[in-house]
Formats: structure tokens, C-alpha cells, sequence
């Protein structure tokens, strides 16, 4: 990355024979595909204030993917370069994830009743029955991350999924929020 410009590393990158090759197959992809490059290469700038790791925390058999704060404390407000996108699904494509059980990130909006899958780094937060941050909704596909209040340096960067998503009032749930409830019994 040159002197720490995400737009001429996407392009360096972009201009790889491996992603050329996709290009010409697939034309119109590459307008899609080079701000998610941009967002992910953020992750590797030194202004960038969360990195994506692994955590043990909400399955016992299998390493989940997280999103923390690091370098410094995230005070309340819009976390620069954490960010999402949501897709609108088919349901051709929706019947095929849940096949697969790979529709966890596939979300159905009460008020247009699309299902669309969220793409970019905000689709690694995890959910917390007390969360740190919130996605908020800046155009019909794009999400911004505002951090809800202080978050310190190694704290997981967490939203709410909603009141139902882990079982009945999130009987199931095991952010750590509820494991400290449950232990406090
Ligand atoms: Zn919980």
C-alpha cells in the first residue's frame, strides 16, 4: 500500500492477472468489487481503529470471526471505515444458503420483506443482548457502524441481531453479556 492510499493499492490490486481475469467475465463486477477491496484494505491502515480476528466465545467446537478495537479507545459515534452493504437475495438463492446452512447472514427487513444478505467488514459483528454499537441504515443498500458508547482497546465491537434471533427472547444467546448474567446465578 503506498504511503497508505487504499484507492491506488484496490487499483494495484484490481490490475492483478487473477482479478483481470474475472473482469473480462464478468464486466460490470468490478464496479462492486473495488469498494470492497477499499473497505477490506482498511483493515491494514494505521488510522483504522478494528481488526478482524477469531474468538472462541460463542462456540465451543469451532473459531468464529470477530471485530475489535484495537490501537486505541473508540469513543461514541460513527467508527470510520466499518461498514457494510446489504444485497438483495433471490429466493432461488435463499432456498440454496439454507441447503448449505449458510444463510446466518441473511436478514429479511419487516418493511419490504426482500431477504438480503449484508456483505463488508460490519457482517463479521457479532451480537451482544448489550451491545457497544449499532448499524444504521445511510441509503437502501449502504450501513455505517456508531459505536453507542466508549469502547476500549480489545473489546469486541458488537450489535444487536434483534430480540428473537437466538430462540424465544434470545433464550439461546451466548454474547458475553448473557454469559456474565448466567454466571452471576
Ligand atoms: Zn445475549
Amino acid at each position: 500500500m503506498r504511503r497508505g492510499n487504499i484507492f491506488s493499492a484496490a487499483t494495484d490490486i484490481l490490475d492483478l492477472d487473477t482479478f483481470t481475469m474475472y473482469h473480462e467475465l464478468i464486466p460490470s463486477a468490478l464496479s462492486s468489487v473495488r469498494p470492497r477491496c477499499r473497505e477490506y484494505l482498511f483493515l491494514h491502515h494505521p488510522t483504522c481503529l478494528f481488526a478482524l480476528e477469531t474468538t472462541t466465545l460463542y462456540s465451543m467446537s469451532s473459531l468464529e470471526i470477530c471485530v475489535r478495537c484495537r490501537h486505541r479507545a473508540i469513543g461514541p459515534g460513527e467508527i470510520h471505515g466499518l461498514v457494510g452493504s446489504s444485497v438483495a437475495v433471490p429466493r432461488s438463492d435463499l432456498e440454496m444458503l439454507q441447503a448449505l446452512e449458510l444463510d446466518f447472514s441473511v436478514a429479511v427487513s419487516q418493511r419490504v420483506s426482500t431477504p438480503s444478505i449484508l456483505l463488508g467488514i460490519a457482517r463479521f459483528l457479532n451480537h451482544d443482548c448489550n451491545p457497544n454499537a449499532q448499524l444504521v441504515r445511510v441509503t437502501r443498500q449502504s450501513w455505517i457502524v456508531k459505536a453507542t458508547r466508549s469502547i476500549a482497546v480489545g473489546e469486541e465491537i458488537t450489535v444487536d441481531y434483534g430480540n428473537h434471533y437466538f430462540g424465544i427472547d434470545n433464550h439461546e444467546c451466548a454474547c458475553a453479556s448473557c454469559s456474565h448474567t448466567r454466571a452471576a446465578y
